[in-house]
């Protein structure tokens, strides 16, 4: 995003409406930080500024990626979905992305309104993908990605930085605890914040597999549940 210096008046009052704090006054005068914009479009839907001063400039890639992961209204064109471009873990159901025998985990960096710099998710893809895990084809995360195998990003897009992104994944029941540990261990050194997301489907007894997992370990877990009684939309069938 780009502020027209020719038409501004440096009131500031687009400044508070910054997720990330990159609208900032200096010796009386606002622009952006262009490295710290994250993209998301806020302060120009926001329709604040009173001289329209406010204007997006062309998002060309790697910067684009940048919309993708931060923007509500960015579509990412290997799902359909806007947002950060994946479907909510909570929508197994439909999916059927975590089937028996498997825990989903999603690590969301960046959140809540600070932001992260892709080369964190670099560091707990690579740290997880030493694990074996499986990255969830349909997330734009992964296909920034230039070896899913080794969880490697695209050197172009390292020092990107986005509100947002979810390096999801799907890994056997029996390497999860492993895999838990790792991420806690990366978290150490990343320089953004992150949130958590275990997921598996409830057993024959009504028991929720990974809750062992996450007693075991001793962290704390808010358990959500959801219940699709399959009004609308088909239920996933597993083969
Ligand atoms: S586009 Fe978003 S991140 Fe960039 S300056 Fe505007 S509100 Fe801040
Ligand atoms: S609201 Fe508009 S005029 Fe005021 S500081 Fe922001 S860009 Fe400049």
């Amino acid at each position: 995003m780009r502020i027209n210096k020719d038409l501004c008046v440096n009131c500031g009052m687009c400044m508070n409406r910054c997720p990330v704090s990159a609208i900032k006054k200096t010796d009386k005068v606002v622009d952006i930080d262009f490295d710290e914009c994250v993209e998301c479009g806020v302060c120009l839907r926001s329709n604040v500024c009173p001289k329209k001063a406010i204007y997006q400039q062309p998002l060309e890639y790697p910067r684009s990626v940048r919309s993708l992961m931060s923007d509500v209204l960015t579509i990412a064109p290997e799902s359909g979905i806007s947002g950060r471009g994946t479907e909510e873990m909570k929508t197994n159901e439909v999916t059927g992305r975590f089937p028996d025998g498997t825990v989903g985990i999603a690590v969301e960096l960046g959140r809540p309104c600070y932001g992260a710099r892709l080369y964190d998710a670099e560091k707990i893809a690579m740290a997880v993908a030493a694990e074996g895990v499986e990255f969830e084809a349909c997330n734009p995360v992964t296909t920034m990605m230039s070896d899913p195998k080794t969880g490697k990003f695209k050197e172009e897009l390292l020092n990107e930085k986005v509100l947002s992104a979810i390096v999801e994944m799907t890994v056997p029941y029996e390497k999860a605890e492993s895999v838990l540990k790792t991420i806690y261990k990366t978290a150490e050194t990343l320089d953004c914040f992150l949130s958590l997301d275990i997921c598996s489907k409830v057993d024959q007894d009504g028991n929720l597999p990974h809750m062992e997992i996450v007693k075991k370990m001793g962290v704390w877990c808010s358990l959500n549940g959801k219940t699709n009684v399959g009004l609308g939309r088909p239920l996933y069938q597993e083969k």
